[in-house]
């Protein structure tokens, strides 16, 4: 066989971004019980966020019964938006018109603060501006998107309403109509987290992996957390950013964890030039979506199912990425693809689309940051000012909005 013929097999079940180089995070194992100021579990985008922001003042240990980022953070497509799964109208509806507002700027400005911690920090992650574009589906059509439209320009943020012939003229995309909105981004999620833990670690912080956090305790002075290290680990506060894998003895009120799927294309994909600039996601139930990576891949994602299960079942990841890429296909039968990687994961949900970012009910200072959903990575961004300014003694203005 000629090295012309040779076809590279299709990653089957691996993350994209697990092969992404810049992942290196010097990690320590716990060969004594120590003591700080703060005690974040969980290595992820979360913990990372979290570790950065605090180890400016305060002493920090981040713990991880896996290498870091390794968790739901490497299985992210990573499209890094203000818009939240509930439209803001339906938002409105279910939290009140004041809450909903406060919510969308707050995930508004959450964007805006991890563009600017990225470029102070000068973090390498293909972070790229994006526009939105949120097409008319089974869950919300055209007129739902028209109203939305019009209430989220009303605010100040810059959604603006496209009609049929408008989607089709601009998009190639046979649809009722669509919002198309500025200031949301995307990037590579473990090089992000990484760059985040790597400039905490200069700041002072370590980061404890293997190591898996089996028990807290807490007291009016701090936590301790007893480890399958068999050292404990003393903290006056402990954050707990553990995705969907729940701490025990931890109450999760209305966080729903479920499965979800994505699949990347073969790089340096030909395509228009407004895919290269925009993310596309649907008001669909299950929805699809997708946005190019900076290699000129496709990254497609959808077909969420309510199993928490159902991700770790191979021939389930086969027929959802299999559909995944049909309905891509149908959308846009002009972009030409190939498969490279498929994968899944866990993914979160609430009644609300708001995740929890609160104290942890009947146990002293200790916060858990969880229920992320669609825009996940946002919500680590706005976890990490909460908890800080609940550990600085601060108060944050929304930080009711994210308490279950
Ligand atoms: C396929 C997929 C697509 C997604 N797409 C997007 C998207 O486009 N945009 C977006 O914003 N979000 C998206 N998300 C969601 C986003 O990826 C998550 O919200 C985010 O990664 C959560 O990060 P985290 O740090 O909270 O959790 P994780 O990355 O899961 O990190 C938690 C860590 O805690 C550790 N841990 C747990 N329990 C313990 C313990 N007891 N002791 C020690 N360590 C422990 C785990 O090992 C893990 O490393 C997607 C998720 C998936 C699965």
């Amino acid at each position: 066989m000629t090295g012309a013929t040779l076809k590279r097999d299709l990653r089957t079940g691996r993350s994209l971004w697990a092969d992404s180089h810049g992942l290196g995070v010097p990690v320590k194992p716990l060969e004594r019980a120590v003591s700080v100021d703060v005690a974040i579990v969980g290595a992820g985008i979360s913990g990372a966020f979290m570790a950065h922001e605090l180890s400016r003042d305060h002493s920090v240990a981040v713990l991880d019964r896996r290498p870091p980022l390794m968790g739901s953070t490497v299985a992210s497509t990573a499209l890094l938006q203000w818009e939240i799964d509930l439209p803001l109208t339906a938002l409105a509806e279910r939290i009140g018109a004041e809450k909903a507002r406060r919510a969308y700027r707050r995930s508004r400005s959450a964007v805006d603060a991890l563009k600017t911690i990225v470029a102070d920090e000068r973090i390498v992650c293909g972070l790229n501006d994006k526009a939105t574009l949120y097409l008319a589906g089974d869950e919300y059509g055209f007129r739902a998107l028209e109203a939305e439209a019009e209430a989220r320009a009303a605010l100040g943020l810059e959604s603006a309403f496209l009609g049929k012939a408008e989607v089709r003229e601009r998009f190639g995309i046979e649809r009722t109509g669509a919002i198309l909105s500025q200031g949301s981004a995307s990037g590579d999620p473990a090089r992000l987290a990484a760059g985040l833990l790597r400039r905490a670690q200069a700041n002072g912080a370590t980061v404890y992996s293997p190591v898996e956090v089996e028990q807290a305790a807490s007291d009016p002075e701090g936590v301790t957390l007893l480890t399958d290290a068999g050292h404990a680990v003393r903290a006056r506060q402990v954050v707990f950013c553990c995705g969907y894998e729940f701490p025990k003895g931890v109450p999760t009120p209305g966080a729903e964890v479920i499965s979800t799927w994505a699949l990347a294309s073969r790089p340096r994909l030909r395509c228009p030039a407004w895919l290269r600039e925009t993310l596309v996601w649907e008001a669909s139930d299950p929805y699809l979506y997708f946005r190019m990576g900076g290699d000129g891949r496709l990254i497609v994602g959808g077909e969420d199912e309510s199993d928490p299960a159902a991700h770790q079942d191979p021939v389930k990841l086969k027929h959802k990425c299999a559909t995944i890429a049909k309905k891509l296909r149908d959308l846009l039968p002009e972009v030409e693809f190939e498969v490279d990687y498929t994968w899944a994961g866990a993914f979160g949900e609430s009644a609300t689309g708001l995740p929890s970012i609160a104290p942890v009910p009947a146990m002293d200072n200790a916060w858990a940051v969880m229920g992320f959903g669609g825009n996940g990575i946002t919500y680590s961004v706005i976890a990490s000012q909460i908890v800080a300014a609940g550990i600085r003694g601060r108060a944050d203005p929304d930080a009711d909005l994210y308490r279950p």
